[in-house]
């Protein structure tokens, strides 16, 4: 973009603008200049800023995923930094954080440091960094946390693995805490291949042996997927007790369960894997009632060659940003489940708080990260047509409610109407 544009700004006209922070829910125009938000309210003049009508659409605090695997390095050809973060921008979110179960793992500061460059050149939307929890994410020793936050990681995560021994679990929970580093634990099954809801007791077994442990070193701790209700019970009463827990749910463990799985189709292979109705009923009622404080996808890309070898032997997982937020929308707003703004504050506020990002709102001087959508537009799911390389989703062919209409970062567009407009790295404000 040129610096001409960048002085001029953008005027997004005549809006429903919504920032649940703020107790803000109008129409409205939002100004945008020199990356930050210079006026919101009603009829603002452009004085020569690119005017954006989104009358009848959604405006509101830019949308962030906080768990996705780019798959890089190591298995580019299911996804890359650029065809990831291309695929959060079609889905509306304008910020992610990548898991560190890459081949090789992302155990040391020299790893995410060199992540970190990786990203700051090659992403469309600003990525942060997560970084192991053990050494190669073995669940043995637990890694220098201090140098891996020096080295830009913005949280540490055991995903792939989890942490059988408590003793490392628990050594691992004070490290973050001595260094201000959030851990994103998975608490889900290991050692041996689960099948449909084999896992069912372990997810909140072990979830309640975590926060046993985080307890006793007065940490926080932050549980990635929760699928089960039990599990989500231990959240609740965790929160009660004043610990410093927080929780996310993925889009496909709110809106489906086993009965909806084809049986043998691997697009419905993941791990966790989908629950009954009465664990998917309970999340929703957790998500709705800010038990489980956000939701983010999961995104696992696999090429489609490697989810065709039979249900037993495809790999785990599915994608979700392209279609997370008309997932969500469908599920819990058009049900009558969940307001807009508390879909807005889980997909938001809530995951930007739990990485430590710093705050958007819709106001005066915040950074222009900014995410417009239709909440009513009825798409049908088209894995081809995705941004992603893989096609992994469960959503294949299913109606959806709700869509990203475009997505700004620090001030530019870089999604607008479907098309990804910047192909080279923005300038993070992370
Ligand atoms: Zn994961």
């Amino acid at each position: 973009m040129s610096p001409e544009t960048e002085k001029t700004g953008i005027l997004l006209r005549g809006g429903r603008i919504i920032d649940p922070a703020l107790g803000l829910d109008e129409q409205g125009d939002v100004l945008v200049k020199a990356g930050r938000i210079a006026a919101v309210g009603a009829n603002l003049e452009p004085y020569g800023a690119e005017v954006f009508s989104a009358r009848g659409l959604i405006i509101c605090p830019g949308l962030v995923d906080m768990h996705v695997h780019l798959r890089s390095p190591g298995d580019e050809h299911k996804e890359d930094i650029a065809s990831g973060s291309a695929a959060a921008a079609a889905g509306g979110f304008t910020a992610l954080a990548c898991e560190p179960n890459t081949r090789p793992p992302l155990d040391s500061g020299m790893m995410v440091k060199q992540l970190v460059q990786k990203v700051g050149l090659e992403a469309i939307v600003p990525v942060c960094v997560k970084g192991c929890l053990t050494i190669a994410g073995r669940g043995e020793e637990v890694v220098d946390v201090g140098e891996m936050k020096a080295c830009g990681a913005t949280a540490l995560s055991n995903d792939g693995e989890p942490i059988e021994d408590a003793g490392v679990m628990k050594r691992g929970l004070a490290e973050c805490r001595r260094h201000t580093l959030i851990p994103t634990i998975h608490a889900e099954a290991g050692g041996g291949i689960p099948l449909q809801g084999d896992s069912h007791c372990r997810e909140p077994a072990l979830v309640a042996r975590e926060i046993f442990l985080a307890a006793k070193e007065r940490a926080p701790i932050h549980f990635s997927h929760i699928s089960t209700r039990e599990a989500a019970e231990a959240i609740y009463d965790a929160k009660k007790k004043g610990l410093a827990v927080t929780a996310e749910a993925t889009p496909h463990h709110i809106a489906l369960c086993g009965e909806d799985a084809p049986v043998g189709d691997a697009n419905f292979k993941m791990n966790p894997p989908l629950r009954s109705p009465a664990d998917r009923e309970a999340l929703q009622k957790a998500v709705v009632e800010g038990v489980i404080d956000c939701i983010a996808t999961d995104h696992a890309p696999h090429a489609p060659e490697e989810k065709s070898v039979g249900f037993t032997a495809a790999p785990f997982g599915v994608i979700g940003l392209e279609t997370a937020l008309g997932v969500v929308l469908t599920a819990l707003y058009h049900s009558g489940l969940m307001s807009l703004g508390g879909v807005i504050t889980a997909m938001s506020a809530r995951p930007r708080a739990i990485l430590g990002l710093p705050e958007v709102r819709l106001a005066e001087g915040f950074p222009a990260d900014l995410t417009v959508f239709d909440a009513d537009a009825q798409w049908s799911v088209e894995p081809e047509r995705f941004r992603s390389k893989s096609r992994n989703s469960p959503f294949a062919g299913k109606t959806l409610k709700g869509r990203a209409t475009a997505t700004m970062t620090a001030g530019r567009w870089v999604m607008k109407d479907g098309e990804i407009l910047d192909s080279i790295s923005q300038k993070s404000i992370l």
